[in-house]
């Protein structure tokens, strides 16, 4: 079973296969710029594998969690988190 998600291509076990216009892509794990961060709590929602935490009102990814998969970079309305 496959989910569709903003062209990436996921399978249950969440093993990434990044599919976009035919091309292979590798990503990087994702950052927070805290300074830029409001604490919205918008992007926790975003990660397949709850890797994002608010610790002291600012988003925190636990890099041996996430898996790359971008969900989080475009769910942050002040774009405080990054590849
Ligand atoms: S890139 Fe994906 S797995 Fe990593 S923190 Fe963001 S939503 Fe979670
Ligand atoms: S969505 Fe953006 S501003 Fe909101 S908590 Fe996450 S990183 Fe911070």
């Amino acid at each position: 079973m496959y989910n569709l998600t903003r062209g990436l291509v996921y399978n249950a076990n969440y093993s990434i296969i990044y599919l976009f216009d035919k091309e292979v892509f590798l990503m990087a794990k994702a950052i927070v710029d805290k300074e830029t961060c409001v604490g919205c709590e918008a992007c926790v929602g975003t990660c397949p594998v709850e890797a994002i935490t608010i610790d002291s009102g600012k988003a925190n990814i636990n890099a041996d969690t996430c898996i790359e998969c971008g969900s989080c970079v475009s769910g942050c309305p002040v774009s405080a988190i990054s590849q």
